[in-house]
């Protein structure tokens, strides 16, 4: 299992969690083979600070947007300051923007309002764009489709909906984002049995950390960090049985193919 290169398409290392150690965090990812990371942005805050720490490593990405659980806190001058912090060279999409009717932070029309303002402005800017659904129940999709999404560049992060969504999204060649809860014994087996709907060229791996430890790392700390990637890739190529090595070097290239990332190789 050697040379396995990881992307984590999805990371909070913005968050408190990581304030103390995010260097030894960074180091620890690099050992595990993650090579790149991206480090999504939820209100404008958390987008400044995802690209400061972007700035300063290069195999680190960043995102800007306003999630759902922030939309009643989202003001048209806070996407105007974020639609400025995007011509950073290290922004490499929108989001996460979506819906989330399971926790309701914020009302659903305020959501709604806030999630199309930024589906245009993503539009608009032509930048991939990350989603977060939960329990919307086709929803999300309605007003992707009347946004013009399908066809888009766009990954819906940590799917957890149903098959007839999921085939929904693989229609509309949306990639998609598995996080560790595929790892976990109840929590995950929906998503197991989901996941060889979806084409290889469209998979991504992610962490969401520190949310979603995958197993075996959650036997031994809480907190979810970005070299735990190689668990949810390993699960996923027993689940879907492929080798490891290929299905790593296949989710590695539809990550820079999904966020336009151009990395050059080293010379052989
Ligand atoms: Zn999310
Ligand atoms: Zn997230």
């Amino acid at each position: 299992m050697v040379g396995m290169r990881l992307f984590d398409s999805h990371c909070h290392l913005d968050d408190r969690a990581f304030d103390p150690d995010i260097d030894a965090v960074i180091a620890r990812a690099r050992d595990a083979g993650v090579a790149s990371l991206m480090v999504v942005g939820i209100d404008d805050k958390s987008s400044q600070k995802a690209v400061r720490i972007a700035q300063s490593d290069n195999g680190i990405f960043a995102s800007v947007g306003v999630h759902p659980h922030d939309s009643k806190e989202c003001s048209d001058a806070i996407l105007n300051q974020l639609r400025d912090l995007s011509e950073h060279p290290k922004v490499k999409a929108w989001g996460e923007i979506g819906l989330d009717y399971n926790r309701m932070f914020s009302p659903k029309a305020i959501q709604e309002k806030w999630f199309e303002r930024q589906l245009e402005i993503a539009l608009d800017l032509d930048l991939p764009v990350i989603l977060h659904e939960r329990d919307t129940r086709g929803r999300l999709m309605e007003i992707l489709s009347s946004c013009g999404l399908p066809g888009k560049d766009a990954v819906v992060h940590c799917f957890s909906g149903t098959a007839k969504e999921l085939t929904a999204y693989i229609d509309a060649d949306f990639y998609i984002g598995v996080t560790g809860i595929l790892t976990l014994i109840d929590r995950g087996s929906d998503l197991r049995s989901m996941i060889p709907m979806v084409s290889k060229e469209r998979l991504l791996v992610e962490t969401d950390a520190p949310y979603l430890t995958p197993y075996p790392e959650k036997k031994h700390t809480r907190r979810n960090e970005p070299a735990f990637v190689k668990s949810v890739l390993l699960t996923l190529a027993q689940v879907r049985k492929e080798d490891p090595k290929d299905l790593a070097d296949a989710v590695w290239e539809n990550t820079c193919r999904l966020y336009r990332i151009v990395r050059r190789e080293p010379s052989p």
